[in-house]
């Protein structure tokens, strides 16, 4: 039997692949990993973590202001940036020792340095060593995608927006999905004036239409400005420093920050996977099969290298499902059906299961139940701000097939609805679940 340095060698110690290492290292293999940004990877050091800190940041703003109609006098506010990009900064390090501690608890070796793959069990380190490995699980995750237009190198991404010296007086995104829709609740909120550019009439395309109709409807209202159909041609720095953004249709543009989110692209630049012999598919991803193996049998790949579903949490059950298939004697698989997911935007939206375009699609007759309410708290703020969830419901079957929602705490309250769509439970059953009151949650088992 050939001796190898290591049972399995992780390139990338996102949440993917750290929970594979670590479990992989629970099952008894000799496990390492090869970083060369942070450990922690994109959800942890710029994605998920730091932005959900931003939205609870921004959201004081409307806070402060509903506080008069609850009695309190605040007296005067103000907001300074640099204290929440600090703070968050900060406790995304402390979250990035965590993460490391994880992986030294496990002994599993890190190696702080870019790793690409020499052949189907070598991997080579920057540093110039080359590690054998009986596996190799690629875990690089995406990166985000900039268009290929003059001038693109003066806007922005996700990995830089949140290390801005000062808030922009004027932010204009290109985009108009998660990113997009969740930044401009925060800048706005911050007191930013708000541009949102998409190349499409759509935003947040895969939700149900009537949850981001609301969302559109809530953002125009709030200020946020839409531009649709719109492609970018150029962009310029002015004398001033503020870039002027030309589109092909459109009327050119001012701003003081562009953000480009306009997708994220699978991570396999210079990785050596080709040269191993490993399939890439023509959006650039790894291909894989059920149990993430690539076209080449030692070489594995999970989360969004693979461009399958772009969310932390999947890539961690992938990570899972992979350490404890190869390593525990325990084959497991995904279930990629009913993955509830949430846009932290202002207010958030967050859907499980089929929207109803997609139910009518599949199973043609379907029952529609929606409650279209102002919340409590709304009411007393004097704001006009009205939530909305919707259940689809399988019209012979009485299952409920989906659930979708924008309200304040939506991603909260529908993380729990999940289990009953996964359970495949049915509306009968919703309406005979007794009311928690008062609650906006109660709204679910009170559709008629
Ligand atoms: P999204 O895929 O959500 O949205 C991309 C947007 O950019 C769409 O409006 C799309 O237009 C537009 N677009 C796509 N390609 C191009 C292009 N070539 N040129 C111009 N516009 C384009 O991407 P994000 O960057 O917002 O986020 C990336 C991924 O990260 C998400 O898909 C999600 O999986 C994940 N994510 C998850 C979050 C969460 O769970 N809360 C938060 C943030 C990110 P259209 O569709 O209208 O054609």
């Amino acid at each position: 039997m050939m001796e190898y340095d290591f049972d399995l060698i992780v390139i990338g110690a996102g949440s993917g692949g750290v929970r594979a290492a670590r479990v992989a290292a629970a099952h008894g293999a000799n496990v390492a990993v090869a970083e060369e940004h942070r450990v922690g990877g994109t959800c942890v050091i710029r994605g998920c973590v730091p932005k959900k800190m931003l939205v609870y940041g921004s959201h004081f703003a409307e806070d402060v202001r509903d506080a008069a109609h609850y009695g309190w006098n605040l007296g005067e506010t103000s907001f300074e940036w640099e204290t929440l990009r600090d703070n968050i900064n900060a406790d995304v390090d402390r979250l990035e020792g965590l993460y490391t501690n994880t992986l030294d608890n496990n002994d599993v070796e890190l190696f702080r340095e870019r790793a690409t793959i020499s052949g189907p069990n070598k991997v080579m380190l920057q540093s110039g060593r080359e590690v054998s490995s009986r596996y190799i699980l690629v875990a690089t995750g995406a990166w985000p995608m900039v268009p290929k237009v003059p001038g693109a190198e003066l806007g922005i991404t996700s990995n830089e927006v949140f290390y801005l010296e000062k808030l922009p007086r004027r932010v204009m995104i290109a985009g108009a999905g998660y990113i997009a829709n969740e930044f401009a609740g925060i800048f706005h909120a911050l007191g930013c004036h708000v541009t949102v550019v998409n190349r499409s009439d759509q935003i947040l395309r895969g939700y149900d239409e009537q949850i981001r109709d609301r969302l559109l409807q809530i953002s125009t209202q709030k200020g946020i400005e839409f531009i649709f159909n719109a492609n970018f041609e150029r962009i310029e720095k002015k004398d001033d420093e503020t870039l002027r953004v030309h589109f092909d249709e459109h009327p050119g543009c001012d701003t003081d920050l562009l953000l480009f989110a306009i997708g994220r692209s699978p991570k396999i630049e210079g990785l050596g996977l080709e040269e191993a012999g490993v399939k890439i598919d023509d959006k650039g991803a790894i291909m894989v099969d059920a149990d993430y193996r690539s076209s080449v049998p030692s070489i594995f790949a999970i989360g969004d290298v693979t461009n399958r579903v772009q969310l932390t949490p999947v890539a961690i059950r992938e990570g899972q499902a992979f350490a404890d298939a190869i390593f525990g004697n325990k084959p497991t698989r995904v279930d990629y059906a009913t993955i509830p997911s949430a846009v932290f935007s202002s207010p958030p939206m967050a859907g499980v299961g089929f929207t109803e375009r997609e139910a009518r699609e599949q199973f043609g007759a379907v029952k529609i139940y929606t409650s279209d309410f102002r919340p409590m708290r709304n009411v007393l703020a004097g704001r006009q701000e009205r939530s909305l969830y919707k259940l689809v419901v399988h019209a012979e079957t009485d299952v409920v097939l989906g659930i979708h929602m924008i309200s304040p705490d939506a991603p909260e309250i529908l993380q729990a609805a999940a289990i009953a769509v996964k359970a495949r439970l049915t509306k009968a059953q919703f309406d005979e679940t007794i009311a928690l009151h008062p609650s906006m949650a109660e709204e679910l088992v009170l559709m008629r």
